[in-house]
């Protein structure tokens, strides 16, 4: 832009004229000023404005003593520009507050972006202007300002939340918030200080207010988990990491799942003995690594309460061997809510502040604050005078950042805060249905907070400024989000929920902070690099989910869900297409078994059961192997008879073996997996045959296998669920076994190709049509398929064992296996089904891998107990119950 553009902005906003810009933006922290820096370049009017004097954003405003990053500065830096991250160096591994500040500083002098930026300017009002496709902005301080396009770079953890405490008016003492820290400090020397809240700003800065004060009292209502930063300079070998090679280390970060590029980690914590997780923790808790202490340790720390429990123990350990007043231990260890389910600290002394006899610690859950008066603070045990309160209570995050700064009016007149007053509604977190041409960076429902902000605040401003570039080359005026996208990124929020412990933390990440704020996880869990490959197959289908007009081009509009798979089924099948594998149906059999094993091997280990044991089992023509898993619970145990999957050619009996030790934990069952044989070398009806004769010896054997004599139940996953019913079958046709239900997960039922699920799901889901065909051909003979034995869908149906099928929304058999849930129910069999949206045909065999199956599961072992007349198990139909299990786990 000309100077003599500058100069006649400035003289518009001095004078009280509107200003007129293509785009403004709300905010100067790292979102505004990299928002105005490529906007400018991208060849748009921009103007900025912040109600601070200066640039910063939080960092300007959040000056209290020990305020730092809780990322290591390498990563929570810019990195848009080589030459601008070889012109600054850290001085430390968690920058302090007036370090980030002088960076943001020196960024906006490096690129020239005061000059654009508006200070101690408020926006007051934002209204949309259907006539002209413009946002009008009303402002505190000089013109209004007409935008095409208007951009909060608000910041998450922008607007304080209120004190909620009766009385603050009272106190005739010095009341300060950490969130508006004076700039010229505070002089607690000899000070007697309270602190309410112990959240990271409290947990920064009551070890520094300790030194000072003549007494210091901590008001803490929630204990949070805090790490130990060991401070100092960067460390050398992520130095060395990133001078090594700049522009890999980056790449990494921006598709890694926190932002961070640290590899997660990959074996499970009940591969681990507790000395070897001892061992990690400790080198974590050494190096003072908070992003490492939330990925690295185990692999399922982040979304198993199980594992969780047994890092938040050994944080309690710690706490217990610093702090030397057991009691005072004990209040500071938390126990209500799982590791990194609320933004744990990283301190510098915390927890020994609490040995300092000028330091108490007030436990609110004990003794709630009743008033604050004109002297002090009274709980419902005592009263506590000081001179000063500190308050580090938090902020109304996320919304609050948006909501409260001022009135967003659009299409229709309608208001954000009423298209909100049930929570956020976004698509990817970043615009909003009935609100064209507004922006939100790392809005709600996006991964903002849950990640490293500089990486996803540059992820943000890339997509809007090449979105904004591409529109306006096209002749495009307004993009705004469709409804139905909008509702298809809420259930994909919902969706991925299972992924990680956050529901269950009554935290700021959830609105619970505040009081009768809309309760949800907010940010976005489904990792950073998915987020950004879910932006970019947006563009790359034609800007799904988005409508946009043009005064000469007209309007567009590709309108549809981006995400229709659960979140880590999209993984799986992204890694899966990756790997670029021949078919399996070119393999040959044996190839395609070799494959099969070597596959298994990179998968995770079962979970531990009471016993694992391998037998032989008597045939009419021979012997089959078993495998039998026994809880770990005294027996004698109801038996499942298992047949594994892999389309009667591949697979054994220890194939699906992590589902049957899933099974065998959730049901508290025995699990008998049968090694039936396989075609080409035994064809039709040799497998089916097998199964039956399998089902009636170990029901004739139950009490030596340590089962309980009596009817057993059958199950078995896709080939395997096609022998699980064809023995039900059998069993009702040739006089027993008795088998009181029968779990079929996504069986085989047919050898009809024609129901659309053969047509939506022929390829792209792992298993193909084609290699459904090759299955087919292989086991049986067209002659032979229509024989009950192999298409069970035809047979008899009435008198057969009560049935809970499984079927998946991406899976080829999807349909037919609902055909046989019908039919068997229109013949009057008790029939429950699952139909598991978003998943595939895999998606309930890969325990550990598809974490959103496992809720499945936990109603399969229901349905299993419910067939055994056995009482429920708490803790496995819904997610609810995971806050049941953390509660055992914690205890
Ligand atoms: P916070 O995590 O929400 O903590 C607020 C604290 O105040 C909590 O302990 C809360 O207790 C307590 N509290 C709130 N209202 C209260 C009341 N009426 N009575 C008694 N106690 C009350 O807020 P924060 O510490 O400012 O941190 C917010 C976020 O900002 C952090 O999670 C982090 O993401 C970011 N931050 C980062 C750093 C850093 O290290 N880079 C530093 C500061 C902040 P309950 O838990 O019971 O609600």
């Amino acid at each position: 832009m000309s100077e003599a553009m500058v100069a006649d902005r400035a003289s518009e906003a001095a004078h009280g004229a509107t200003q007129h810009v293509d785009v403004a933006v709300v905010g100067a922290g790292f979102a505004g000023l990299y928002l105005v820096h490529r906007l400018r370049k991208a060849g748009f009017s921009v103007v900025a404005m912040d109600e601070a004097d200066d640039v910063g954003g939080t960092w300007y405003w959040n000056r209290y003593p020990g305020a730092r990053c809780d990322i290591q500065t390498i990563d929570y830096s810019y990195t848009f520009d080589p030459e601008l991250e070889r012109a600054w160096t850290w001085s430390e591994k968690y920058a302090t507050q007036p370090e980030i500040l002088r960076y943001l500083g020196f960024v906006a002098d490096r690129y020239d972006l005061r000059r654009d930026i508006r200070f101690g300017t408020k926006v007051t009002s934002a209204t949309w202007d259907d006539a002209t496709e413009r946002w009008l902005l009303a402002t505190s301080n000089g013109a209004d300002v007409s935008c095409r396009h208007y951009i909060m770079a608000t910041g998450c953890l922008s607007a304080p939340k209120p004190p909620e405490i009766e009385g603050v008016k009272d106190f005739k003492g010095g009341i300060y918030f950490t969130s508006r820290w004076p700039h010229q400090g505070v002089d607690l020397r000899g000070k007697r200080v309270a602190v309410i809240g112990t959240g990271s700003s409290g947990i920064q800065s009551i070890p520094l207010f300790a030194e000072q004060a003549s007494h210091l009292t901590v008001f803490q209502r929630t204990p949070n988990f805090a790490l130990p930063a060991h401070n100092g300079p960067p460390p050398s070998d992520r130095a060395a990491l990133l001078a090594q090679d700049r522009a890999a280390f980056r790449e990494q970060g921006r598709w890694s799942m926190t932002g961070v590029p640290l590899p997660p980690a990959t074996e499970f914590s009940f591969q681990l003995s507790d000395a070897e997780r001892r061992e990690r923790f400790e080198k974590l808790w050494a190096t003072g690594d908070l992003v490492g202490m939330l990925t690295q340790l185990w692999a399922d720390q982040g979304n198993d309460v199980e594992a969780n429990a047994l890092l938040a123990e050994l944080f309690r350990e710690k706490i217990r061997s610093i702090v030397k007043d057991p009691e005072t231990a004990e209040a500071l260890s938390p126990t209500d809510h799982p590791f990194g389910s609320k933004r744990p600290c990283l301190d510098t002394n915390y927890y020994a502040t609490f040995n300092r006899p000028n330091v108490t610690l007030v436990n609110l859950r004990k003794e709630p604050i009743t008033a604050i008066t004109a002297s002090g603070i009274t709980t419902d045990k005592r009263s506590v005078d000081v001179d000063v309160i500190v308050f580090a209570t938090g902020f109304d995050a996320m919304t609050g950042a948006v909501k409260a700064i001022h009135p967003i009016t659009g299409r229709g007149g309608k208001s954000l805060s009423d298209v909100w007053a049930d929570g956020p509604h976004t698509y990817l977190g970043l615009t909003v249905s009935g609100f064209p041409n507004l922006f939100l960076i790392t809005g709600p429902g996006s991964p903002s907070v849950l990640s490293n902000m500089s990486v996803s605040i540059e992820q943000h401003v890339d997509f809007v400024v090449d979105r904004l570039t591409a529109l306006r080359e096209a002749g495009f005026t307004t993009m705004e989000a469709t409804a139905t996208a909008q509702a298809g990124w809420a259930r994909h929020m919902a969706d991925c929920a299972p992924l990680t412990l956050h529901r269950l933390a009554n935290t700021w990440y959830t609105g619970a902070n505040v009081p009768g704020k809309p309760q949800g996880v907010m940010p976005y869990n489904g990792g950073v690099g998915p987020y950004r490959s879910i932006c970019n197959e947006i563009v790359s289908q034609g800007m799904l989910g988005f409508r946009l007009t043009g005064p000469s081009v007209g309007a567009q509009c590709n309108d549809g869900e981006i995400v229709r798979l659960q979140p880590d089924v999209r993984l799986v099948l992204g890694m899966l297409a990756q790997m670029n594998l021949p078919p399996i149906e070119s393999m040959g059999a044996q190839g395609a078994r070799d494959f099969v094993t070597e596959f298994n091997k990179s998968r995770p280990a079962g979970r531990p059961v009471g016993e694992v044991k391998d037998g032989t089992l008597p045939v009419a023509d021979g012997q089959l192997p078993y495998r039998l898993y026994r809880p770990a619970t005294p027996g004698p145990h109801a038996i499942v008879v298992y047949f594994h999957g892999g389309g009667w050619v591949l697979g054994d009996e220890l194939s699906d073996d992590p589902f049957c030790r899933d099974l065998c934990r959730r049901t508290g069952m025995i699990l008998v997996s049968v090694g039936y044989r396989h075609a080409p070398e035994h064809r039709f009806p040799t497998a089916a045959e097998d199964g039956f004769a399998a089902t009636r010896w170990i029901a004739d054997h139950a009490i030596e296998l340590g089962g309980k004599p009596g009817p057993v139940m059958v199950a078995g996953w896709s080939a395997g669920a096609n022998i699980a019913a064809v023995t039900c079958q059998l069993a009702r046709d040739r006089g027993g076994p008795e088998i009181a239900g029968q779990l079929l997960v996504c069986p085989v039922t047919d050898c009809r190709f024609d129901r659309p699920s053969y047509a939506d799901n022929a390829s792209g889901y792992f298993l193909t049509r084609s290699l459904m065909f090759w299955f087919w051909d292989i086991y049986c003979s067209p002659a032979d398929r229509t024989d009950p034995r192999a298409s069970p869908l035809r047979g008899q149906l009435a008198g057969l064992p009560p049935a809970y099928v499984v079927t998946c929304e991406f899976d080829p058999l999807r349909d037919e296996g609902i055909a046989y849930a019908e039919a068997m129910q229109a013949a009057g069999v008790p029939v429950e089904q699952l139909k598991a949206r978003g998943h595939f045909h895999s998606s309930f065999v890969m325990v550990d891998v598809v974490i959103t199956s496992a809720d499945g599961r936990g109603q399969m072992a229901n349905a299993l107990r419910r067939f055994a007349g056995l009482p429920q198990s708490p803790g496995q139909d819904n997610q609810q119950s995971d806050r049941t299990n953390f509660n055992a786990a914690a205890s």
